[in-house]
């Protein structure tokens, strides 16, 4: 399968099956803007809340915040976003199409050959006007990162959560940022969502607290499933460093289009305090009374993309399996990401069939996430669930209405095994725990 096909057949997939769909379809789509139907929604949620767990719940000293979108634009000064948030885009002259400049490798188009533009900077900003006048005294930004909201309520969070430094502030929620080149489906779009953690930390410990974090986050892809020969951690060169950072790793994953960013793990110093602290005019400075002294904390960034990860879940679960008379199209998610973990057919279309399997399912459904279907040959039903990785179907027969006793069927091998009733429940929870 070349690189297009298999990217091709995702997509295709992610539609048919309700994973993404483009926006506003009936009017000829929003490039860089994408729908995430039913499937998709609980593949989301499902990334958000393992990483809210390990991130979180998992660590005493880290809490979380949900701040608005909106802000006062001067942050965006003091992030330096207003300054500095551009890329170089170029333009052939030829055939009129747009590159950003670090996108591309050639001297001319590789479309038709054409001559380049020079390059011209283009600051990615979402610009939006707030109150019915449009000037400049009313412009503000759709935020291009969640990390800024963090930075300017740290101490805020940090008195009411009782904390004490190290500790974590984290967020997920939407971004905006008006790409040049939308492209490779939703791996870059323009709307899209973060989970970003920031820690605080004494000067001095920094980098002890960048291992610790950079170690968490490959074991975290690693624990959802991801496979760990298509996961690598590549450090930025000093010359690719971003304005505010120390140092800098990124996690990559091997997508059919190339090693491509999931997340940035920064040593941002205490930049973005200092600039808050310029900026604003008010204090930043923590106190630490025990050891009674005060300083601007340094902060450890993770940042990491809602939709890459799920893309690259998709990319990384997809297989095609040779059957003996057709093709099997499979989605091998890990228990902890499956959407939809089990799936309760009737055999036949036949009332007290369909009346035990609905009680299966309301059973299940108190759970764990569960589909009834009733529609189709079960094998059809079997290969609908495949697509989507569901990793355990129940089938209610005529058998069932006299031994008491269903057949599960297994997504990874397709083998088959009749469980009662009885213990149907706890077999499925047991094996979900693997
Ligand atoms: P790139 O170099 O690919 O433009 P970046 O280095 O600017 O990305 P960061 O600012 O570090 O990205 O953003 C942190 C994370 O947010 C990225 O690792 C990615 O997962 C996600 N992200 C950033 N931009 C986009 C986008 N346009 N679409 C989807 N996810 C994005």
């Amino acid at each position: 399968m070349n690189i297009n096909e298999k990217m091709e057949k995702i997509t295709s997939l992610c539609k048919r099956r309700g994973f993404i769909f483009q926006s506003s379809e009936i009017y000829g789509g929003m490039n860089g803007c994408w729908d995430y139907g039913p499937v998709g929604t609980e593949l989301k949620k499902n990334i958000k809340n393992l990483w809210w767990k390990d991130i979180v719940q998992m660590h005493d000293n880290v809490v979380g915040m949900d701040a608005s979108i909106i802000m006062h634009p001067r942050i965006w000064e003091a992030s330096g976003h207003v300054a500095n948030f551009k890329d170089d885009m170029i333009d052939c002259k030829k055939c009129k199409k747009r590159y950003r400049a670090d996108h591309v490798q050639t001297e001319t188009c590789p479309e038709c050959g054409g001559e380049f533009t020079p390059p011209r900077p283009f600051n990615l900003m979402f610009k939006t006007y707030v109150g019915a006048l449009e000037d400049a005294a009313s412009a503000a930004y759709l935020r291009p990162e969640t990390a800024q909201a963090i930075f300017a309520q740290y101490l805020t969070v940090l008195n009411c959560s009782r904390q004490r430094i190290p500790f974590g502030i984290a967020q997920i929620g939407k971004s905006f940022r008006n790409e040049i080149t939308p492209r490779n489906f939703t791996f870059r779009s323009r709307e899209f969502e973060q989970m970003e953690l920031e820690f605080f930390v004494a000067p001095g410990t920094d980098e002890k607290w960048n291992e610790y974090w950079i170690d968490r986050r490959i074991n975290w892809y690693k624990n959802i499933g991801i496979h760990s020969e298509r996961l690598r951690i590549r450090e930025h060169e000093k010359d690719e460093l971003a304005h505010y950072a120390k140092s800098c790793v990124d996690v990559e994953y091997e997508f059919p289009f190339g090693w491509q960013e999931l997340e940035g793990i920064a040593n941002r110093s205490d930049f973005d305090l200092s600039q808050h602290q310029q900026y604003s005019g008010k204090k930043m400075l923590y106190k630490d009374d025990l050891e009674k002294k005060e300083f601007v904390p340094w902060v450890i960034e993770t940042s990491a993309g809602v939709d890459r990860i799920l893309l690259t879940l998709l990319a990384d679960a997809y297989e095609e399996e040779q059957l003996e008379k057709n093709t099997r199209v499979v989605l091998r998610f890990s228990h902890k990401i499956a959407p939809i973990k089990t799936a309760v057919f009737p055999l036949f279309k036949k009332p007290a069939l369909k009346e035990l399997a609905k009680k299966i399912n309301d059973d299940l459904k108190k759970v764990t996430t569960t589909f009834y279907d009733e529609i189709g040959s079960v094998g059809k039903r079997y290969r609908r669930q495949d697509e989507i990785g569901t990793p355990y179907c129940v089938t209610v027969d005529y058998e069932s209405l006299e031994d008491n006793a269903v057949t599960v069927r297994f997504r990874d091998s397709m083998k088959q095994e009749r469980i009662s009733l009885g213990s149907l429940v706890s077999f499925i929870l047991d094996k979900l725990a693997q």
